[in-house]
């Protein structure tokens, strides 16, 4: 009985490859056309509201109008106020302030 003696196998040696992929350059690729930036889409502004609560002022339970109606619309149509005049944006009524002082 011979007895085979197993020769342990170096272990093959490896030869680090530097690695040096051979790869042919791609083309580079074109550059792309530009997109037209689309700015974001800002949130749709609503409409001014008219501030009727700014002609209103509540005092003792009672609404007081801070600007005269218009004499020829009648109430509900507020005149705005101009600095020394007053006018009507409806009508086109203007009614100068009484001079102060
Ligand atoms: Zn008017």
């Amino acid at each position: 009985m011979s007895k085979k003696t197993e020769k342990a196998q170096p272990p093959p040696k490896e030869a680090k490859k530097p690695l040096t992929e051979t790869v042919p350059e791609a083309p580079k690729e074109e550059a792309k056309p530009e997109k037209p930036q689309k700015a974001p889409k800002p949130e749709r502004k609503k409409k001014k509201e008219k501030s009727i609560y700014k002609l209103y002022k509540t005092e003792n339970d009672k609404a007081i109008r801070l600007r005269p109606v218009c004499e020829r619309c009648g109430p509900g149509y507020f005149m705005a106020d101009h600095g020394n005049r007053y006018t009507c944006g409806h009508c086109g009524y203007t009614r100068y302030k009484p001079a102060e002082r």
